[in-house]
């Protein structure tokens, strides 16, 4: 008789107030480390030119949607400028139970609904230096105009009031020290002794 150790992946739900970093930091982390796989959403949205179906995000009609909402498929969802988005559950489920660690890049809305419906995940605030440091980046990004960035520094200064909710908090200030930061909350919890399912195995 054996025993062979599988071992079970991360929810990892990396969240923050917008122009904090988080889509760099979670650039940076996919691009590193193998062990994470790319949970592609779903949406309703029209592709963009070069966005390819089952890689950046699989396009679906309203009437699925739909029908993906009544079956309860979403880990989470959201609509953004009249766009639907959405995570399918059975997707994630898949990855983790395969080993693979997943990575949710989400909104503190959104964060937060999830953890509470959740139990098993780690989750990570992105803090910015500071509110004028955020402000710089905003505009730096170029992504929204000055009423919209305004709006972002509001709901960021509301946000953050939440941060105990998270499990582990990194501020994003030098870009290589917030990303190490990440790597070794990513690799202590990845030994974690309930990820390490022992399967006793009959010759
Ligand atoms: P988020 O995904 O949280 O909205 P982004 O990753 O888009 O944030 O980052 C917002 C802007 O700030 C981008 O222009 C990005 O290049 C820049 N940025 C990210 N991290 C840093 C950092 N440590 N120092 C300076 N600028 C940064």
């Amino acid at each position: 008789m054996g025993v062979v150790i599988k071992q079970l992946g991360m929810l990892l739900i990396i969240s923050g107030p917008s122009g904090t970093g988080k889509g760099t930091l979670v650039r940076k982390l996919m691009d590193s480390d193998p062990s994470f796989a790319f949970s592609c959403s779903v949406t309703t949205r029209a592709a963009r030119p070069g966005e390819i179906d089952g890689v950046h995000y699989h396009f679906i009609d309203d009437a699925e949607y739909d029908r993906m909402l009544v079956e309860d498929a979403f880990l989470e969802h959201a609509t953004v400028h009249g766009h639907r988005y959405g995570t399918p559950k059975k997707q994630v489920d898949t990855l983790l139970k395969s080993g693979k660690n997943v990575l949710l890049d989400i909104d503190p809305q959104g964060a937060l609904s999830l953890m509470c419906r959740l139990k098993d995940y780690v989750s990570v605030f992105i803090l910015p230096p500071s509110f004028s440091a955020l402000r710089v980046r905003l505009h730096t990004r170029n992504t929204d105009d000055p009423v919209e960035i305004e709006r972002r520094l509001r709901n960021a200064r509301l946000e953050v009031l939440n941060i105990a909710r998270y499990q582990y908090a990194v501020i994003n200030d030098d870009l290589d020290l917030a990303f190490s930061q990440l790597q070794s909350i990513v690799n202590a919890e990845k030994q974690r002794t309930t990820r390490f399912i022992p399967t006793i195995m009959e010759d």
